[in-house]
């Protein structure tokens, strides 16, 4: 006889790690919108969307390994990154075994000034070099792929107020989905808000962010973060990975 099973859906296990030693070293102009660190805030951004259908962990370049040990990696849905001044501090042993694990299905949301990060240089194969300017410009968020799940509930557009800009050329690979792009008061257009796959790995690269404004509590910001969490989680079992192996799409870079 079948018997259905009405098991609660298992949290989506999301390791939220940053260069910011939780706080410490954060200058004062950051450390007013971020009073227990930046993935403090981003890690209450996803609670508040996602409830209890999230858990999240946060981790920092000043923990052991880096915050980053193969057995969180192995365990986590979805990895948030937020880096700003330590890329250079972060071993590249430790970018080598982030890379790994997205390849093999662990999902990767890059936001902000982590376009930088050896992680993410390594995963597009580009400098993903931008221009930018920290200024007084206004950000409009606007959404390019309406049905896109990680677009879901996001106004069109969403004003972000004061934020850096950052433009055109970004030195990435074409996006497999552009969910987003932004305009700034200067004229400038970027694309903010990218999908990409490499092996069994989902990646987001979402670029609000910055750290001396509350763009990261934005209501909206969160919803993005939130939905693409969704998105971005394993799509397939750690078992069922392992057994296929690295897929030969797979385009880690140097
Ligand atoms: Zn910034």
């Amino acid at each position: 006889m079948w018997q259905r099973y009405h098991a609660r859906p298992m949290s989506l296990d999301v390791l939220v790690w940053s260069d910011d030693a939780h706080a410490r070293g954060l200058p004062a102009e950051a450390a007013a919108h971020h009073p227990y660190g930046i993935a403090a805030t981003i890690r209450r951004g996803l609670a508040c969307v996602l409830g209890q259908g999230v858990v999240t962990t946060a981790a920092a370049l000043a923990d052991d390994d880096e915050g980053l040990p193969s057995e969180r990696l192995a365990a986590a849905d979805v990895l948030v990154w937020w880096a700003h001044e330590g890329h250079a501090a972060l071993s590249d042993a430790a970018a080598e075994r982030v890379c790994e694990h997205v390849l093999g299905g662990l999902g990767l949301i890059v936001l902000h000034s982590g376009h930088n990060s050896k992680v993410f240089r390594r995963l597009m194969g580009t400098s993903c070099d931008l221009n930018w300017r920290e200024g007084d410009d206004r950000e409009l968020l606007w959404t390019v792929a309406t049905a896109h799940p990680i677009a879901a509930g996001v106004p069109h557009p969403v004003e972000l107020g004061p934020h850096e800009m950052y433009g055109e050329p970004f030195d990435i690979p074409a996006p497999d989905e552009l969910v987003f792009v932004s305009s700034f008061t200067g004229g400038e257009v970027f694309r903010s808000g990218c999908c990409f796959v490499r092996g069994h790995g989902r990646i987001f690269f979402f670029s609000p962010g910055h750290e001396t404004t509350g763009v990261l509590a934005n209501e909206h910001v969160r919803r993005v973060i939130a939905n693409a969490a969704v998105w971005a989680r394993r799509p397939l079992a750690r078992s069922e990975a392992r057994r296929l192996g690295r897929p030969s799409s797979s385009a880690a870079g140097g």
